[in-house]
């Protein structure tokens, strides 16, 4: 489904993102994956090539456009291309209020919203020169039904689709498409480090009767990525078995 096409995914270590790096391989694109840091980066393609699959790897610092610009621009020399853009790398809160400081808010902000600005931000151009592109985001079911706590968490999902939909209106004339996957509660180390009072009542709330499975989560990516979604542009994407948080 993605033959010839290349593809950038943050947050590619691990969870959805390293799960995302297998099915878009499996369709035949070339991936490079980017992470926090060089220890995580080399275990993730370490693990990879353990499966024989073979990815390159950066760890700019996503809050710095510089970095970044310069990261892609090798990219594209490397592959003369760059066809699909996943910004996946987040992090969560469930914290009250009181418990929160505005350090903590603004580092939550920092990488769910702004990396996905300098990121975006740096492939875009490449993207319009070619009149051709995808770019993805991640979102949360709590974009839409926010949390009970963690606000800074459900704020930065919120305005990933509101990235996802003016960037949709705004680079819809140089045919780049912008959507986003709205997961609900997935099986990955960001579920795992949550209380078990949290989670389990939620599962059961789940009308499918399970969680999110990460290749849940990678097939929509790879639908949206696709020429089967060449006319749908600008959409939240749900994939959370009808969960209602
Ligand atoms: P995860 O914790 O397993 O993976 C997070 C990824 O983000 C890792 O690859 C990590 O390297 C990267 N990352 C973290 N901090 C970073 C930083 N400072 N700089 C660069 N990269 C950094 O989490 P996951 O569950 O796979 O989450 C992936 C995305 O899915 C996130 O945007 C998250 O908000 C979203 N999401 C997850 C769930 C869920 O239930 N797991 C539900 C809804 C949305």
């Amino acid at each position: 489904m993605l033959e010839g096409k290349v593809a950038v995914i943050t947050g590619g270590t691990r969870g959805i993102g390293l799960e995302t790096v297998k099915v878009f391989k499996e369709n035949k694109a070339e991936v490079i994956l980017f992470g926090s840091k060089k220890e995580t980066v080399d275990k993730a393609i370490e693990e990879l090539k353990n499966e024989n699959i073979k990815v390159k790897g950066y760890y700019p610092n996503l809050n710095n456009f510089e970095e970044i610009e310069k990261v892609i621009e090798e990219i594209v020399n490397e592959y003369g291309h760059i066809d699909i853009l996943v910004n996946n790398a987040g992090i969560s809160a469930n914290k009250k209020i009181e418990d929160t400081t505005s350090e903590e808010f603004s580092n939550i902000m920092d990488l769910n919203v702004k990396a996905i600005f300098n990121v975006t931000k740096a492939v875009v151009p490449y993207m319009k020169k070619q009149k051709d592109g995808v770019i993805l985001n991640t979102s949360s079911m709590v974009s839409i039904y926010g949390q009970p706590s963690g606000v800074g968490y459900p704020a930065s999902k919120f305005a990933v689709n509101g990235i996802t939909k003016s960037l949709a209106r705004e680079l819809a004339p140089s045919n780049i498409r912008v959507n986003a996957v709205a997961p609900g509660i997935t099986k990955t180390d960001m579920v795992a480090v949550l209380p078990k009072e949290l989670i389990d009542p939620l599962i059961k709330t789940i009308p499918l009767g399970r969680i999110g499975e990460t290749r849940d989560i990678a097939n929509a990516f790879l639908f949206l990525a696709s020429d089967f979604a060449s006319y749908i542009t600008g959409e939240i994407l749900s994939v959370d078995g009808a969960a209602r948080c």
